[in-house]
């Protein structure tokens, strides 16, 4: 065998033995921006629908998760002006506060604006044949009811909420 033959054979063997591991090298590198994508998104909290119905009462999942409209009159905040804020009832997000909350007498507990716009995600509804906007909770996507433009000033805009979608929690008197 000749210098120069080994040395062929050799080298085709060092390529061959790269390009087999080329497709495992993408595969790597593929898991880990998918891994990154996981990480940057971990301040949403993301689960299962198995898990939301684990976690979440039955009416709760009907509303949150499937966009469900509570009965008006029968929730828990539709008649209720204590003062304090209101939590998303699936990932405890601050979501409105009680001085923005009035009576619309609708039956269901309403707000003429939102804790911090950052909270919530509006979203075009155009279910039973309407044009609606969907308020969502933008941690966890939870549905929590529509904005409609009828309210009061001074924004003119009425959050209308589901009781059964968010928990309220008082504000202990400063001393
Ligand atoms: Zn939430």
């Amino acid at each position: 065998m000749t210098k120069q033959l080994r040395f062929i054979i050799i080298s085709s063997i060092i390529v061959n033995f790269i390009i087999t591991l080329i497709p495992f090298m993408q595969e790597k590198k593929s898991d880990k921006l998918i891994e990154m994508k996981g990480e940057a998104m971990t301040s949403k909290v993301v689960k299962s629908e198995k898990e939301w119905k684990e976690i979440l009462t039955d009416d709760q999942y009907h509303v949150l998760r499937e966009k469900g409209t509570e009965r008006p009159f029968t929730g828990q905040y539709w008649n209720f002006a204590e003062k304090g804020s209101f939590k998303c009832a699936a990932c405890d997000q601050v979501l409105f506060n009680s001085d923005t909350k009035f009576d619309a007498g609708c039956g269901w507990p309403s707000f003429y604006d939102v804790a911090n716009n950052k909270n919530v995600t509006l979203k075009d509804d155009f279910s039973f044949g309407m044009h609606r906007i969907e308020v969502m909770c933008s941690n966890c996507g939870g549905h929590l009811g529509h904005l409609f433009d009828d309210g009061p000033k001074p924004t003119g805009q009425r959050y209308c909420i589901n009781s059964v979608s968010i928990k309220f929690e008082k504000i202990e008197k400063e001393k």
